[in-house]
C-alpha cells in the first residue's frame, strides 16, 4: 500500500474541489434568449427580482415581455435596495409565495442577485435568512436561478454565496451553499451600457479589487488563480475605456467577464483584508461598497507586501496586465502595483481618503474591533489583527497619492 503523501509537501494554497455550477452565456443582446434558457429549466412560472433603476432602464419590462411571449407566467418584485438586508428578502419572500413560482431570475447588480438567492433560500428550505449564515446549510434542494447581471462588478452570478445585511445589526451575512448557485448566468454586455457613469466606475473598482484580493488569499490555487489573473488583466485594461467611452460595447463585454471571471476567483480563493475593512465603513456612514474597498484595497495590498510569500503573489498578478513583471524585483512590481490601483480608483472618482467621507477618527477602534470580526478577513494573507486595522483605517485617512498616472 502506498502511504499518503506527507501533506506538509504541498503548498497549503494548492489543495481545492470545484465543480463548475453556472453555465456561462456570454454575448451583446444574449438577453435575447431568455425564454429559451428558462425553457431548458423547465420553467413556467417565473418571478423576476429587480431594483427600480432596472425598470427604469427598461431591462425588466423587456425581460419580462419575452417570457411572456414564449407563454411563460411572470411575476416582478421590484423592490430590491442596495445593500440588501433581510426585510428586503422578506418582501421579496412574500410575493415568491402567493405566486407559485418554480424560478427565479436575478436582474441587475449584485443586490438583485443576492435578494433572489436569499429568497430562494427562505422559499425552499424555510427558517430566517440568519439560519443559513455560512455555508452549506440547505437541506432541501432549491429553485433553479438565472442571473442577468447589469453592472460589471460583484460576480454574485458565479458565485454560490448571498450577501444579506441584518435589518437590526446591520452584520453583512455571507449565506452560501453550493445549491443557491445560478444554474445559468447570461453576460450581455448591452446591458451594462445602462449604468450611470458612477455606478460604472464603483462597481468595476468592486470587480478590479475582487481580482487582488482573491490572488492572494490563504485558500488562493491554481484554478483561482487563472481567474483572478485574467479578472484583473481584463478589468485593467478596459476600466479607463469604459469610463472615457460608455457606449463602447466590447470593453463593456471584457469588464463584463472580468468581473465574472473574478466572482468564480471569489468562489474558489474567498476574499481579504479591503473587504473586511470596507464593511463597517458602509454599515455605519452609508459608504458605497466600491468607494470603501478602493479606498481599503491600496493600503492593504502595501500591508500585505510585507510577506514574502504574498508579495510575489501581487507580483505575478502584476505580471498578467504587463504593469510590472517578477524579473523587475518584487518589490519594483509591488509598488507599480500598488500606483496602478491608486491610478484606477483616482480615474474612478472614489474619494482620496476616509477624511473626505466624513468617517471620524474617533471611531476608528470600534471600526477596526468589526472589522476583525468580518469573515474575510480569516482568508487575508497575513493575520489581521484589531490593532493591524487601526493602522489600515489610519493610512486610508493619509490622501492618496497619484499613481502612475501621467
Ligand atoms: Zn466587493
Amino acid at each position: 500500500m502506498i502511504p499518503p503523501v506527507a501533506s506538509s509537501t504541498l503548498p497549503s494554497h494548492s489543495a481545492f474541489d470545484h465543480q463548475p455550477r453556472t453555465r456561462l452565456v456570454f454575448g451583446v443582446n444574449s438577453v435575447e434568449r431568455i425564454s429559451e434558457l428558462a425553457r431548458d429549466l423547465s420553467a413556467q412560472r417565473v418571478l423576476v427580482v429587480t431594483d427600480p433603476g432596472i425598470v427604469t432602464a427598461g431591462h425588466a419590462h423587456r425581460v419580462e415581455h419575452l417570457l411572456q411571449a414564449a407563454g411563460l407566467g411572470v411575476v416582478v418584485f421590484e423592490e430590491v435596495i442596495e445593500n440588501p438586508t433581510t426585510r428586503c428578502v422578506e418582501n421579496c419572500l412574500r410575493v415568491a409565495r402567493s405566486a407559485g413560482i418554480d424560478t427565479i431570475i436575478g436582474l441587475g447588480g449584485g443586490s438583485s442577485m443576492d435578494t433572489a438567492k436569499g429568497c430562494n433560500f427562505l422559499l425552499t428550505n424555510g427558517g430566517r435568512m440568519q439560519d443559513y449564515w455560512g455555508s452549506g446549510k440547505a437541506k432541501r434542494a432549491m429553485l433553479p436561478m438565472i442571473a442577468i447581471p447589469t453592472t460589471a462588478g460583484t460576480g454574485s452570478e458565479c458565485q454560490s454565496f448571498a450577501l444579506i445585511a441584518d435589518e437590526h445589526t446591520h452584520q453583512k451575512m455571507a449565506c452560501g451553499d453550493p445549491k443557491a448557485a445560478a444554474r445559468i448566468a447570461i453576460l450581455d454586455p448591452a446591458l451594462t451600457v445602462s449604468q450611470p457613469p458612477r455606478v460604472t466606475a464603483c462597481t468595476g473598482i468592486d470587480a478590479i479589487s475582487h481580482a487582488v484580493e482573491s490572488a492572494v488569499t490563504r485558500k488562493r490555487n491554481p484554478l483561482s488563480l487563472m481567474y483572478s489573473h485574467e479578472a484583473f488583466k481584463l478589468c485593467v485594461k478596459s476600466f479607463p475605456r469604459v469610463l472615457s467611452h460608455p457606449n463602447d460595447l466590447e470593453s463593456r463585454g471584457r469588464m463584463l467577464l472580468g468581473a465574472a471571471f473574478a466572482g468564480m476567483a471569489i468562489e474558489n480563493s474567498l476574499l481579504g483584508a479591503a473587504h473586511a475593512a470596507a464593511n463597517p465603513l458602509t454599515a455605519h456612514y452609508g459608504i458605497v461598497h466600491g468607494d470603501a474597498v478602493g479606498m481599503m484595497l491600496p493600503v492593504v495590498v502595501r500591508f500585505n507586501g510585507r510577506d514574502p510569500q504574498a508579495r510575489r503573489a501581487y507580483a505575478e498578478l502584476a505580471s498578467a496586465p504587463e504593469i510590472a513583471g517578477v524579473t523587475d524585483g518584487l518589490d519594483i512590481a509591488l509598488d507599480a502595483l500598488i500606483a496602478r490601483l491608486e491610478s484606477l480608483s483616482n480615474l474612478g472618482g472614489i474619494p482620496r481618503s476616509l477624511a473626505a467621507c466624513g468617517v471620524e477618527r474617533s471611531k476608528i477602534k470600534m471600526l477596526a474591533e468589526e472589522a476583525a470580526r468580518q469573515w474575510t478577513a480569516a482568508f487575508n494573507p497575513r493575520s489581521v489583527t484589531v490593532e493591524d486595522f487601526v493602522h489600515l483605517y489610519e493610512a486610508a485617512f493619509i490622501p492618496r497619492g497619484d499613481g502612475d498616472a501621467k
